[in-house]
Formats: C-alpha cells, structure tokens, sequence
C-alpha cells in the first residue's frame, strides 16, 4: 500500500516541525507526514547559537525592527511579509516560552535581549550560545503530542509528484532499507533548509545541499534571488565552524595584522569602549565581509595554511562575562582551533552561511504551484531582500512555519483526488534512481566533481563576482554537469547507501549552483550580498526587482523579474555608525511618504 497522508513535510528543522504543530492545530483531522534524511533534532536548526529576534523591549517597536530588516536587505525585502514578520515575531517567540523554550532573562524576570549586526535596538532573545538547540528541541517536544504527526525518519525525498498541475505527493527512499516509495498528499511544504555545501568553505552542515530547492525548480515552482548568500565575517579558518555574532555583540573587536580595529575605515562608525548599534563590530554582514576584503587587498590580514585571516579579541571582556554568555564560543575555540579566547586571539575569515534565495512564496508560503509550500532558508518570502540581519532567520522559521502550515493545511482540508498517474511517476522516478545509480558503472568520482563545483563557485559567485567570471562559471558548471552523466557509484548496497545519497545531493547541488550564477549574471548591480565590481552602485531604476529563475522545458535557465513591494518604506540609503538613524522614527531618510 503507497503511504498516504493529507500533508507532507519534507524537513524536520525549525521550519518543518513549526509547521507541522501548525497543521495540527489548524485541523487536528489531517494526517501529517515529517519527513527527514536525518533524524529531526540532527537538523542544521540545532547548531544556531546567537539567537532569534522580535522586538519586546519598551524603547523598542515593530516599525523599527522592520526599518533595520528592510534597510539591512538593501530595500530588496518585499515590506508586507517584513510587516506581517516583525508583528507576529513577539508572539511567537512569547508561544515558544510556553512550549518550553528557557529563554534568558534579566535579574528582574524580563526576557533578555541583545543587541545584533545591523539592528538599532537590543531585541534578540536567546539561550546563551544554544538558541537552535533549545528552539529545535521544544518544537520537537511540542509535536510529539499530536498523534496525527507521523514521522519518516532518515527517509531522502527524490521527486515531488505533479499531475494536473498539483502537487500531490514525493517519492522518497527509506535509508534504512533502501526502499523506494511514493508517500502522496494534497498539500506538499519543503522546510529543507539552506544549500551552503555548494561553497567549499561554510558554516553550513554537510546536509545542506539545497535538494528541496532542487526538487521544486525540476517541478516547475520559480526559484527567486538566488544571487544573494551571505557569507559571515568570523568562521573558524580550517572547520569553517561559526563563532556567532554574539561574540561581538557582547563587546568583540574585529582587528586585522597590525592590530587596527579596521571596520572604522569602511563607512561603520568609530571604535567606542561599549559596542553601539549598527556600528563597527555590529555593522550588517555584507558590510564587513566585504571589509575583510578590502583588508586582503591592502595587505593588512595574517596569512595562515587556511587562508588568510584577520582576528577576533574577546581578551577584554573577561572569563566571568564570556563563560556566562558566550560559553560555546569558548568550547568551540578549544576544541576545534586548541585555543582560549579569554587570552587569546581567535583568527577568523568570512565564511559562507546563509541563502537569502529560495522557493518563491506568497506570504503565506504558497509558491505558484498548486499544493506546494515552502518555509525557512529554502524559502524566499522574502523578508531578507539583499542581506539578511542575523537572527531574523530563527524568528522566520516560526512566523512562516506558521503560516505556511496553515495555510498547507487549509488546501489539504478541500476534498481534492490524487490522480492515479502520480503512482506511474513514482514507478518511473524508482527505476531512474536504480539505473542511474544502482546499477551503472561511471568513472567520475563524486567527491572530484563536488570539489570543482565548489571551488567554481567560490572563485566565480563569491563576495565579490564579475561578469567574466560569471560566465566562466557557467562553463565550468556545465562541464561538471556533463561529466556528472558518467559518475561512479561502487557501493550496491541497500542499507544506508550512503554513496547513492551523496550523488543524489551533487545533482541537487548543481542544478542550484547553476541557478545561482544565472541570477547573479543578469543582476548588472550592487546591492547587499551580491556584489559586482563591474557595476558597484546599487542601481533602483533597473534592478529594484526579485530576480525569478524559471527552468526551460529543455533544462535550461530563464531569468525574470518581480517588483518588490514597498508599503511606507521607500528605497533610500544605507547608513551606519554613529550618523545611521537611530530613534524611534519609522521613516526612511528622505522618505516622503506618510507613514
Ligand atoms: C552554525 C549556524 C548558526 C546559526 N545561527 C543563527 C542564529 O543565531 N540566529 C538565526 O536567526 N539564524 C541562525 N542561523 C541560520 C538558521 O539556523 C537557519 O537558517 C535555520 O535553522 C534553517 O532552518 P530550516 O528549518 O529551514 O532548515 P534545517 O534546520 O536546515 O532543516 C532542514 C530539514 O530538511 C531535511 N531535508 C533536507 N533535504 C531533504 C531531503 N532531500 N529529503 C528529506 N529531508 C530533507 C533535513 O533532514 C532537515 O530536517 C545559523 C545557521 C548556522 C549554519
């Protein structure tokens, strides 16, 4: 018998149990399939450290935190999701609590709040260095309550099943037993998370390979401003291992190799003995990736057998601050680097983090394909525009986990068949998967063809991108591609096929990559992350738009664009340090619109 349910989730990170708790509220009738290539709590939601953000304080307002989250995106967020974000955000992190999440608080009994890159007022919550891990492991208390969540552990979706131009299920292989089945369902949300793997060198765990943005542009959903990652300025040179902004947002410098706080040169303020918002230390990410780069250029970084680096000083904040607040940054430097922040210096480099891009959805995560949905990082609603500010993501996951399960849930409640066909496409799609890799003998080995996309990708589509080197990118890319035909897959086991999994990824990987390139090389702009050199000003008049990559009937790319929508907040200038607008004014500089 195919399993069948009224939903299914592919994901059981943040985004996927979010929603699934949703779904069951919404109509405690449905049956809800969570379905996951690791166990849920394995999932990358559970190593995010700083924390999620909603603003609470009584100096604080949602219109401010939607001004610092559209000036942060470089006016590229569409402004009726940020405004449906920053209002909802509260709450959420407010049921979280309820649910079980031990936030920190002050002495009083109040939350605690601290400050984060880009954002003029304290509002992120969190639980020491551990957010994700405390977020993750009460959503995954809270759905084991609903019997109606029923979950595919260690289960790899392949293909999305259409017909009639509905979404109407996945075809999956169970891992353990290496079975190939269709699980269908009239509403289908992707909470696959981010596609950081495609870069050599991330943050991101090695499960992050973008399959759930693959498996919607192979079935026809648009993929939106896919040009836009975002690399973090303090990853740990070797691992990549993220020592999160909470370091500096406790009172960090950024110094380079003559022990300079640099970050005042860039347009970021000037050094203070406490840190201030939006300035320096806790500027926006693209800015002082950016910087890092200019730093190499200048000569001023320290070269290691890791690449080039600048350092972190924690040393002045003490051992009594840093084991209270920031205790995992300390557990990770020695761990991982066989160092101790308390006295000494922690070098770092800009690592690849974040995918601004992904899935394009309404705000209620439809995206243009009847019966699918998508929520988190493999989502573009977009309230992140061009860069998002850190800790919006944790707060995305539930607001649009939310929303996208409600409303998943609402169009699964309607008495719609699932068509017969759809069982022929997962017979179909079952013997691809065995005779493309099961049963072929290919001499491309999978971890050569992964390493040239990587290093493609980052030497083409990174911090700073060109034209010419775009399109080499797309050169090298379909080269990869080709040579992808003829891979090696030399283990036939069934059992855990890890190999099997690790070229399905690959083929995930590139056909993401190949989507990241285009959109890049027809954005002739700056704006936020993406950054061309051949066109460095941020240009409204042409590119005030979503980039929406579409795929040909013949596999090939199309590039279109979507306005954004702007409500009270006018494009205008980015400015930071001490001249940024701080305040409680909701009006962009210059803005001549009512508010
Ligand atoms: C080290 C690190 C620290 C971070 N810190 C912060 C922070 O402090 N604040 C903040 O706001 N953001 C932070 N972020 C970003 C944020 O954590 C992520 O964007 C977010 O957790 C993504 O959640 P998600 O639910 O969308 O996806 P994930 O948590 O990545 O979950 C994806 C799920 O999809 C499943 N899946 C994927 N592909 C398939 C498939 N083919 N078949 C079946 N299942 C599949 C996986 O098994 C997994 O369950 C951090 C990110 C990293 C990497």
């Amino acid at each position: 018998m195919t399993p069948s349910h009224d939903v299914v989730l592919v994901g059981g990170g943040g985004a996927g149990l979010r929603a699934a708790i949703a779904i069951a509220e919404t109509n405690p009738r449905l049956s809800i399939a969570v379905v996951s290539k690791v166990y849920p709590m394995r999932s990358h939601t559970v190593s995010a450290e700083g924390g999620s953000a909603g603003a609470i304080g009584a100096d604080d307002s949602t219109d401010e935190h939607a001004y610092d989250t559209i000036s942060g995106g470089d006016w590229l967020c569409d402004q009726d999701a940020v405004e449906a974000f920053v209002t909802e955000a509260p709450e959420e992190l407010l049921r979280l609590e309820r649910w079980g999440c031990p936030w920190n608080r002050e002495a009083d009994g109040r939350i605690a709040v601290r400050p984060f890159g880009g954002m003029k007022k304290k509002r992120t919550w969190f639980a020491a260095d551990k957010t994700g891990f405390h977020m993750l492991h009460t959503l995954f208390q809270t759905s084991l309550k609903y019997a109606s969540v029923v979950r595919y552990d260690e289960w790899f979706v392949t293909r999305l099943l259409v017909d009639d131009g509905r979404v109407q299920g996945v075809v999956a292989i169970d891992l353990q037993s290496g079975k190939i089945e269709a699980i269908t369902a009239r509403s289908v949300i992707l909470c696959t998370g981010g596609c950081g793997k495609i870069f050599p060198f991330t943050t991101n765990a090695s499960i992050k390979s973008g399959d759930g943005m693959a498996l919607a542009y192979r079935a026809g959903a648009p993929l939106k401003d896919m040009e836009f990652l975002q690399y973090h300025p303090t990853g740990l040179p070797f691992t990549g291992i993220l020592i999160t902004e909470a370091a500096r947002s406790e009172g960090g410098y950024l110094i380079n190799k003559d022990g300079y706080r640099y970050l005042q040169d860039y347009a970021l303020g000037t050094p203070q003995k406490e840190p201030v918002l939006r300035t320096m230390e806790l500027g926006p990410r693209d800015r002082l990736s950016q910087a890092f780069m200019k730093e190499l250029e200048k000569g001023r970084t320290i070269e290691t057998p890791y690449g080039h680096v600048v350092h972190l000083d924690l040393r002045h904040l003490g051992e009594k601050k840093i084991d209270a607040k920031i205790p995992f940054v300390r557990e990770l430097c020695r761990k991982y680097q066989n160092l101790d922040p308390v006295k000494d210096l922690i070098p770092v480099r800009p690592v690849l983090h974040y995918m601004m891009g992904g899935v394009h959805t309404d705000i209620d995560g439809a995206t243009p394909l009847a019966g699918l949905y998508a929520a988190g990082e493999v989502a573009c609603v977009s309230i992140n525009g061009a860069n998002r500010l850190g800790s919006n993501s944790l707060t995305e996951l539930l607001v649009f986990g939310a929303r996208a399960g409600k409303a998943a849930a609402e169009h699964a409640s309607r008495n719609l068949e699932i068509s017969q066909s759809v069982l022929g496409q997962a017979r179909d799609e079952h013997r691809r998967i065995e005779q493309e890799l099961l049963n072929k003998k290919g001499s491309e080995r999978i971890a050569d063809l992964r390493e040239e996309m990587q290093k493609t990708m980052e030497e083409s589509a990174g911090i700073y991108r060109t034209g010419a080197s775009l399109m080499k990118a797309v050169d090298r890319l379909r080269s990869v591609q080709e040579r992808y035909a003829n891979v090696a897959i030399e283990d036939r086991s069934k059992a855990f096929n890890t190999e099997r999994v690790s070229a399905l990824e690959l083929s995930n990987m590139l056909g993401v990559a190949e989507t990241i390139v285009m959109s890049a090389l027809r954005r002739e702009e700056s704006r936020g992350a993406h950054q061309r050199t051949d066109f460095p000003k941020r240009d409204d008049k042409r590119f005030l738009g979503h980039s929406l990559v579409h795929r040909n009937p013949d596999g090939s790319a199309r590039v279109e664009y979507l306005p954004v929508t702007i409500t009270r907040w006018p494009p205008a200038e980015r400015i930071y340090g001490e001249a940024a607008p701080h305040g409680g004014s909701n009006k962009a500089p210059g803005s001549s619109l009512p508010s």
